[in-house]
């Protein structure tokens, strides 16, 4: 990979993107060199650790359970959740989904995250074609590392977020042509239209969305559903239909279709009461 621009070259780059000066365009921020994106971004965003400006991590428990087969390369990417940086990334968030949301599991518990999570969610709003250049740099950096490991790489965009990517960023699903996009998402409409063939998407069932898992069933779509007891649900199925373990390992993509994903409930969601997890 040759990179065009260094150092004050990407913040003149940015400046110019964003005041829409025509001789530049939003691609030629993608040959930045990726530390110099991230620098921008860090002083942008008043960062101190340069950690925080990783927009995609390996480090989460299904992402880790899904590497440990050996298949693909997972990494996600954490923004925060619902409207917590003040703008909402989740429109179809319930009540029961936010007290539950992995947002807060592992390493979310520690405030040091959440602010990251907060800074890079503001980035994404206020800075767009700079996020989207760090996107492309960072999956790019690990579609190499899965390379030589001899893998694919599969990336989850919204692991705690639900942003309708293949109209935010089209662009991407081509770029990576070759990489597996899958999210997990309550956004019933995403199943109306044609999605990228390499972004996989699995309906998120919450306490008030039934009559869209009605319709995404109907439409042979994969619903996730988040159970007090998972080993019973998948002897006894939901709705008719089969459950298969959601637990063992992130793979959606990898899924039979029309079927339903079996999620555990988990710390928070062990107490819930709002009907978000189905007593069982
Ligand atoms: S929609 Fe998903 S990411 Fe958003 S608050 Fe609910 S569980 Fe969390």
């Amino acid at each position: 990979m040759t990179y065009i621009c260094t150092s004050n070259q990407a913040a003149d780059l940015a400046q110019s993107i964003q005041l829409n000066a025509v001789d530049y365009q939003e691609s030629d921020l993608f040959n930045c060199r990726p530390s110099e994106l991230r620098a921008l971004a860090g002083k942008i965003l008043g960062l101190q650790s340069i950690k925080w400006h990783y927009l995609f991590t390996e480090k989460q428990q299904k992402l880790e359970k899904s590497n440990k087969l050996g298949k693909e390369l997972n990494i996600g990417m954490h923004l925060a959740p619902s409207n917590l940086s003040g703008k909402n990334t989740c429109p179809m968030a319930s009540k029961g989904c936010r007290a539950a949301c992995l947002n807060t599991s592992g390493k979310g518990r520690l405030s040091v995250t959440q602010i990251g999570r907060i800074k890079k969610t503001k980035l994404y709003f206020e800075h767009p074609f700079l996020f989207r250049a760090l996107m492309i740099n960072e999956i790019r950096a690990w579609q190499d590392k899965a390379e030589k490991q001899g893998l694919r790489l599969a990336v989850r965009l919204n692991t705690t977020s639900d942003i309708v990517w293949e109209n935010k960023f089209p662009l991407l699903f081509e770029i990576f042509k070759n990489v597996q996009f899958y999210d997990y998402t309550k956004i019933a409409k995403r199943f109306e239209h044609p999605l990228p063939s390499n972004y996989h998407l699995t309906f998120s069932r919450s306490e008030e969305n039934q009559n869209l898992v009605d319709r995404v069933i109907s439409r042979k779509g994969n619903v996730a559903v988040v159970f007090q007891n998972i080993q019973n649900a998948m002897q006894t199925g939901y709705q008719g239909l089969r459950v298969i373990n959601g637990v063992e390992s992130d793979r959606r993509y990898a899924d039979p279709a029309g079927v339903i994903v079996g999620l555990q409930a988990l710390g928070n969601a062990k107490a819930d009461r709002s009907g978000f997890v189905v007593p069982n």
